[in-house]
């Protein structure tokens, strides 16, 4: 083999830059040279094409976003985009190709195995949403900069009968609002794979603060939609001083965590040897171990909370 692919799609995350400098070291370890499409699947359609070699990769193990950039690509869902993306395949004499995006990316890689290409995904998602692997690249870096935030939020909790309401992103999934909630000590959480009882949450609180609590911390997944309504209701009915942290973007960037880093790292090298065995799939970390799971199966079964978190989240949200 002569040379590999990796292009970087969907949404960003920290770790990414960390996971490109394993594949290209990997890679020349192993006499193979790297091309770096750009703007994810945009670079295949339109042939935006870079050579990586390791002097490109040095110094940016620890830099949040991606040197590759990222976009989202409409017409590589297109018969049209996608042959061109075959074609540059072909052209840049690719012989396997490294995916590292999320869950849409990865069902873009899914239809480039179909069509016969040699490829690896990489799951990157905060959302943690992705079959197959425990944590996906950059969902520790999102958790930790969350449970910093809120820590910084309580710290400035001083009146009485404060509500602080903060919304996570997630897109569909909850499981950054409820780890966060669960690391940061919060008293309710909403997320959308479980029934909360708005009414029920407030008399819980107005109890507690009955009792004696300062203030409580309201930890929201974005798939709620219900954040505004939340704080309103808060606000005016259970008269709450009530403040609204929508935390955002910040949840995307930063320096990645250690636990980033280094999973992006064992996940680089092992997309660079499962090339190398010619093995179409998708590296997923299941316990301490790095497996490849079949693109079907990643896409044929859907990632669930274990009971421990079913339980907390359902105490947190009545
Ligand atoms: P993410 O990868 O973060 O989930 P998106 O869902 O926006 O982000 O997907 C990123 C890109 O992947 C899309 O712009 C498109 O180019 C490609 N993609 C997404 N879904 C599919 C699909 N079902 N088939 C082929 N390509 C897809």
């Amino acid at each position: 083999m002569k040379r590999i692919g990796v292009l970087t799609s969907g949404g960003d995350c920290s770790g990414i830059n960390a996971t490109l400098k394993a594949i290209v070291e990997e890679a020349y370890k192993n006499n193979i040279r790297v091309t770096g499409f750009l703007e994810g699947y945009n670079g295949l359609v339109n042939d935006l094409a870079i050579e990586l070699t390791p002097m490109q990769v040095s110094g940016i193990l620890q830099r949040g976003g991606t040197i590759l950039m990222t976009s989202r690509c409409e017409e590589f869902m297109q018969e049209s985009g996608f042959n061109k993306a075959l074609k540059t395949l072909k052209e840049e004499e690719i012989e396997g190709l490294i995916v590292i995006g999320g869950d849409g990316s990865l069902r873009g890689a899914k239809k480039l195995v179909e069509a016969g290409v040699l490829c690896v995904g990489i799951p990157e998602s905060i959302d943690n949403d992705i079959y197959g692997t425990d944590m996906a690249l950059g969902v520790d870096t999102a958790l930790n900069i969350i449970t910093n935030a809120i820590d910084i939020i309580r710290d400035t909790a001083s009146s009485h009968k404060r509500a602080f309401v903060i919304e996570t992103m997630g897109r569909e999934s909850g499981y950054l609002a409820l780890m966060s909630a669960m690391a940061s000590g919060a008293e309710a959480v909403l997320i959308p794979e479980i029934d909360y009882d708005i009414d029920s949450i407030m008399q819980r609180l107005k109890l507690e603060h009955e009792r004696g609590r300062k203030y409580s911390i309201i930890v929201i997944a974005e798939g709620v939609k219900k954040t505004q309504e939340v704080a309103e209701k808060l606000k005016v009915e259970a008269e709450f001083d009530t403040r609204l942290t929508i935390l955002g973007h910040i949840q995307r960037g930063g320096n990645p965590s250690v636990f980033d880093r280094t999973l992006g790292m064992r996940m680089g090298i092992r997309a660079v040897q499962s090339i190398i065995n010619k093995k179409s799939s998708v590296i997923g970390l299941q316990g301490n171990d790095l497996k490849n799971v079949p693109f079907d199966v990643v896409f044929s079964n859907k990632k669930v909370f274990n009971d421990m978190m079913l339980e907390f989240a359902r105490l947190k949200s009545r």
